[in-house]
Parts: C-alpha cells; structure tokens; sequence
C-alpha cells in the first residue's frame, strides 16, 4: 500500500515535471514554518486561497506523519511547547 506522503511526494513530482509549483514554494516560503503563529495563519490561508493542486494530498501526508509543526495542507498542526511536552 503507497502511503500518504508517498502520494504527496509524486504528486509534487507530477507538478514539478509540468514546470508548476506550490504556493508553499514561493518567496514567502518561510511562512509555512515561522515561529509566529500569524505567518503560518496566513500560510495556511494562501494554501486554500490559491487552491493548492496538492492541498488534499499534502493534508493526507500532514495527517499520517502526524506534524506538530509548520502549515500544513491548508491548516496550521503546531501543538504549543506546552502540550508537545517541552
Ligand atoms: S497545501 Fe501543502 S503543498 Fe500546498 S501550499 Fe499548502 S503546504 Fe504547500
């Protein structure tokens, strides 16, 4: 069985061979990983604004390898230090 990221990672080799890219990929790509929570609130924002080809793939792969980090598939999945246990 393929697994989500597996799926995730071809369909982002797919968009590469046609010369495309994610919104995630651009000059503001910082933003999917910043430490302020109002960057990644607008990442996730542009991910569903701009209709990411790969949204529901990326979400998929996010789910599966259970981020705690970072905008992810449309969604913010940073835990608080605090709930991760730092
Ligand atoms: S849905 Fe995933 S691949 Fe698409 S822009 Fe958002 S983080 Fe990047």
């Amino acid at each position: 069985m393929t697994s989500a990221p597996e799926v995730l990672a071809s369909a982002l080799i797919e968009l590469a061979e046609q010369g495309r890219a994610t919104p995630c990929q651009g000059r503001r790509r910082d933003r999917w990983t910043s430490d302020d929570a109002e960057e990644r609130a607008w990442a996730a924002a542009v991910c569903v604004g701009l209709d990411c080809s790969v949204i529901e793939e990326c979400a998929a792969a996010a789910a599966e390898r259970k981020e705690k980090f970072g905008t992810w598939g449309g969604r913010d999945r940073t835990v608080s230090a605090h709930k991760r246990g730092a």
